[in-house]
């Protein structure tokens, strides 16, 4: 759908510089979701795996595939060509559809209306639940109960009630010091 470089704004790796390529296509529905003009994959057209990976190398070795869903796709040719030019490749999906590709960092972001596949959950280096609403927090707890061990636990309020949400997330991470918040700093910041 795109491809830009900015900073993660978000979760484990924020502040990062990295390379993003937002692959078109999603069917989950999330009511709140910010890039709604992604879902239609056909608005889209595809673009050569090859011209995505040299761009993506003249800007960063570190690139996150976004979407959308980008687990709609095999995400194998993507993933192996970037990483074979040494990149360091990053997902952020909802886990909703078969894993696929080579991955350095995997962020599970799950969606109530469409749960990720059971065998994600494992292979999840950072869990990232968006807080909407209180009833969240229970939702973040039972996906957490999925996780390994190693997988760092984020909160991370909904950008449009965010004045609403937060002192709930924060009184709830001071309560559960096993989570952490995680903010959408780009949106702060005003980037992409
Ligand atoms: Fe939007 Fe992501 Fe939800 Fe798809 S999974 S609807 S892209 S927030």
């Amino acid at each position: 759908m795109e491809a830009f470089y900015t900073i993660q704004g978000e979760g484990f790796h924020k502040g990062t510089a990295a390379y993003f390529v937002r692959i078109g296509g999603c069917d989950v529905g999330c009511h709140w979701c910010d890039v709604k003009e992604s879902w239609n994959a056909e608005l889209h057209p595809p673009t050569p795996t090859q011209d995505i990976v040299s761009e993506a190398l003249k800007h960063s070795d570190t690139v996150v595939v976004t979407g959308g869903e980008p687990l709609t796709w095999n995400m194998e040719p993507l993933t192996s060509a970037l990483k074979e030019r040494g990149a360091k490749v990053h997902i952020e999906t909802s886990g909703a559809y078969e894993l696929t590709g080579q991955w350095d960092w995997i962020c599970l972001s799950p969606k109530k209306i469409k749960l990720p596949l059971k065998p994600i959950y494992k292979e999840a280096d950072e869990l990232k639940v968006i807080i909407y609403n209180k009833h969240d927090l229970q939702f973040a707890e039972e996906q957490a109960a999925q996780v390994g061990e190693q997988c760092i636990l984020y909160m991370q309020p909904e950008w449009s009630v965010r004045d609403k949400v937060m002192p709930l997330i924060v009184d709830y991470v001071m309560a559960n010091p096993k989570w952490k918040v995680s903010l959408q700093t780009h949106k702060y910041l005003n980037i992409p």
